[in-house]
């Protein structure tokens, strides 16, 4: 079997360049996709000192001639994409009350416009190779949280959208599954606890004293999953929404 080929976008950093790394480990080629190319060059580095394969893409994920350049760029350089992370996120809390229509249309375009152009783009590498792996960050946000109206609707969404791309796709042997993470320590969190002004450290001791195995999540927690759901024995899991949250809700 010739070697799987992943696009994990949003991968210059916290999960994405977790995830990229980890897939490498398992052996498959990665690109490493963010906005800016050059901020991916410490992951596809990393790889490379690990003896895995990667490229560096530079693409926003909500810009259709962006992702088409992207898959383009990938199955010429790497070999057909077949398992795709859509893992790229922004964050744009406030109340209902203060959100402007750019937080709303802003979310929403990187979520889920980012997953549907990258889905949409990849599928036909994976149809014509009869394998595939779709795996969409989602969040336990998607089950409701205050100051995150377009975050958690996003997050809902992915996950309509990965039940539905596992009916659509289940017969060509592709899967379609989401991760939904608790609090993980990345920039993003990182961002919240600034933005509410509280120390970070501190932050993060409250969220593990509210979490049943009483600890905060790492990049590698999710990456793990993840790694489950790409694998040549995860076939049969798919439109499948796992929590991985150190408990049973967010
Ligand atoms: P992060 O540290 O903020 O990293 C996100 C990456 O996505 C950044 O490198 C960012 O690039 C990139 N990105 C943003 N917009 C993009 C676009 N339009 N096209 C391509 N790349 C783009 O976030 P993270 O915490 O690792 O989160 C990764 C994913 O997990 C997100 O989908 C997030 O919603 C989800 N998640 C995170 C948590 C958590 O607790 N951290 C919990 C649940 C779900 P720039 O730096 O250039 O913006």
């Amino acid at each position: 079997m010739s070697t799987r080929v992943a696009v994990v976008t949003g991968a210059a950093r916290g999960i994405g360049a977790a995830t990229a790394r980890r897939l490498a480990d398992d052996g498959l080629a990665v690109a490493v996709v963010d906005l800016d190319e050059t901020a991916t060059k410490s992951t596809v580095e990393a790889i490379g000192l690990a003896g895995g394969r990667a490229i560096a893409v530079g693409a926003d994920v909500s810009d259709r001639t962006a992702v088409d350049a992207m898959v383009t760029r990938v199955a010429d350089e790497l070999g057909p994409p077949t398992v795709l992370v859509n893992n790229a996120g922004v964050i744009r809390d406030n109340l209902l009350f203060r959100m402007s229509d750019d937080d709303w249309d802003t979310v929403m375009a990187v979520h889920l416009r980012g997953a549907f152009l990258c889905a949409r783009a990849v599928q036909k590498h994976m149809v014509d190779q009869k394998w595939g792996r779709i795996v969409s960050l989602s969040s336990t946000s998607a089950l409701g949280n205050r100051g995150q109206a377009n975050y958690a609707t996003a997050k809902a969404g992915l996950q309509g959208l990965t039940k539905t791309l596992a009916i659509e796709l289940g017969p060509f042997g592709v899967t379609a599954n989401a991760v939904a993470p608790g609090f993980i320590v990345t920039e993003m969190t990182a961002a919240t606890a600034a933005r509410v002004g509280v120390d970070f450290a501190e932050f993060q001791a409250k969220r593990a004293a509210e979490t049943p195995v009483r600890r905060v999540g790492n990049p590698d927690d999710i990456a793990h999953t993840v790694s489950f759901l790409a694998s040549e024995g995860a076939g049969f899991v798919t439109g499948q929404v796992i929590y991985v949250a150190g408990g049973p809700r967010g």
